[in-house]
């Protein structure tokens, strides 16, 4: 076999094999975004999430004859926001269309969307798959309205109509077909979800349905033409994203290998079959007759107004973990780990400033996210300020205490509270480094064991045992490193 044959054949392959070969999967995905606002799009109404039924409903959500929309001024400014976020074109002129359909939850029987000129145009978003970067291009972003919820098992005979989202502000922001596995489109919903949330555009908390993802899928033996795609509609976790697409492609593969090809349809995925089932054959846009809306006119921003925008965007994701690579000196998946969440980020930074980065990294990343992984907690509800954790790493950094000592203190802090310095001085924590103790501590375990001081003079590879001894004996308060000194001296190592 050449080397450049094994090379290729231990690199990770995003390929599926089938009985005729190996075939490529191609996703696209339309991720609906609910647009953190207190208002919806179109009117005053709020948008607070579990209310009563029907109880935030003006009669513009609820199609009233002669109600006229209004644009909420905010939701215009989060769309453009998150356009600058995705690297995108932000249109400055941009219409407001009637896509037309009947349902019992949408009362004025259209949604007010955009179709041929969105907010926002192209962009890209950077993901990292197993350590390798991808750029998936993004199509679009435009704003439209959310419909009512249609309830129905409530009663056996009846089906309620809840319009509390009834005109609840989305963006919809549309890939390009350019996600080849389940991991890559789970990385970009879960990339775009950072961003959003840094930006403060989205809550993205997909269990509420403030998230929710349309996902295209097709197959194609590599090199050819795109296939046929199939969309499975509303998918609402990470998870079922991966698996809807990893059911679906197979489906795909295995009615082409039978001689069949694939209907262009809406397909739901049923988590509990771990299945996708047809929902409809898909409609296309002239089944839906948009026109422009004749109630809103164009929406026109000045240039000025989205550089305001711009100037006031928040650090992102990609940005802040270049800078925590350049300034604390991490590793990409530290980093990567840190900015994933916001609030995790500014936690890691309050506890490096002025510390050692890497240090400081892997206290918050495995001790501190451990335990709160553990104890299922948000950071935000973290019982260990970043300032406690910064002491217990000053307190490693000068030696004052040894790292085993330091997971000792680590629970004390994390239960009881307290400043981290106080309770070492307290409760005598201190590392041993004064050389007469430790002397002492090495003398006693060595005097007390005469047959094995005779095997360590033949294999020094027994120095840890009486490392790990002289640790003991003292609590585990002796400075590991001054303890090998003297043992050396001592065994004539
Ligand atoms: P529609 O609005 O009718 O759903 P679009 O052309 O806007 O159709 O595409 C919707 C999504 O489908 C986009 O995310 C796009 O990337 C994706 N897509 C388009 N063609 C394919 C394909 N052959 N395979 C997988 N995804 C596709
Ligand atoms: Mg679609």
């Amino acid at each position: 076999m050449s080397s450049s044959k094994s090379e290729a054949a231990a690199k990770p392959s995003n390929l599926i094999s089938g009985d005729t070969g190996d075939w490529e999967v191609v996703i696209g995905l339309e991720v609906h975004a609910q647009v953190a606002s207190n208002a919806k799009l179109f009117s005053g109404a709020s948008t607070e999430y579990g209310a009563e039924p029907n109880s935030h409903v003006s009669l513009v959500d609820a199609a009233m004859p002669g109600m006229l929309p209004v644009i909420n001024r905010e939701c215009v400014a989060q769309a453009i926001r998150t356009g600058l976020g995705l690297n995108a074109q932000v249109n400055l002129k941009s219409i407001f269309d009637r896509k037309n359909y009947f349902y019992p939850d949408l009362p004025q029987g259209y949604q007010i969307s955009q179709y041929k000129q969105p907010v926002v145009g192209e962009g890209k978003i950077e993901i990292d798959v197993d350590g390798e970067a991808l750029t998936v291009g993004v199509e679009r972003l435009h704003l439209e309205q959310d419909a009512g919820k249609s309830l129905h098992d409530q009663h056996p005979d009846y089906s309620y109509v809840d319009l509390n989202r009834s005109g609840v502000a989305l963006m919809e922001i549309v890939s390009k077909p350019d996600m080849r596995s389940a991991k890559q489109a789970q990385a970009y919903v879960t990339k775009l979800r950072t961003i959003l949330r840094y930006l403060g555009t989205c809550d993205g908390d997909m269990e509420k349905g403030n998230l929710r993802a349309d996902v295209n899928v097709s197959v194609r033996k590599p090199g050819t033409e795109l296939g046929t795609r199939c969309e499975i509609k509303n998918v609402n976790s990470i998870r079922f994203i991966g698996q809807a697409i990893e059911v679906e492609a197979r489906r795909q593969i295995e009615i082409i290998e039978d001689g069949g090809k694939i209907d262009q349809e809406t397909r739901l995925f049923d988590p509990a079959r771990g299945e996708t089932r047809s929902m409809r054959s898909k409609e296309e846009a002239h089944d839906y007759r948009y026109f422009p809306d004749p109630d809103l006119l164009p929406l026109e921003l000045k240039q000025d107004y989205v550089d305001g925008l711009q100037q006031h965007l928040p650090e992102l994701p990609d940005e802040k973990r270049s800078r925590f690579m350049k300034d604390f000196g991490l590793s990409a998946y530290d980093a990567n780990v840190l900015v994933a969440e916001r609030p995790s980020a500014d936690y890691f930074e309050q506890v490096a400033q002025g510390r050692d980065g890497k240090l400081a990294a892997n206290w918050v990343i495995n001790e501190l996210f451990g335990r709160l992984n553990k104890e299922g907690k948000d950071i935000a509800a973290s019982p260990m300020s970043a300032d406690q954790l910064g002491s217990i790493v000053d307190l490693i950094s000068s030696n004052a205490i040894s790292g085993k000592i330091a997971k000792d203190l680590f629970e004390i802090v994390w239960s009881e509270g307290g400043d981290p310095a106080t309770i070492v001085e307290a409760r005598g924590m201190k590392q041993v480094t004064d050389t007469g103790a430790l002397e002492k501590a090495v003398d006693d375990i060595i005097a007390a064991n005469p047959d094995k001081v005779e095997q360590a003079k033949a294999k020094p590879s027994m120095l840890g045992w009486f490392v790990g001894q002289v640790m003991k004996g003292t609590g585990g308060k002796a400075n590991p490193a001054a303890v090998n000194e003297i043992l050396k001296q001592k065994l004539g190592i």
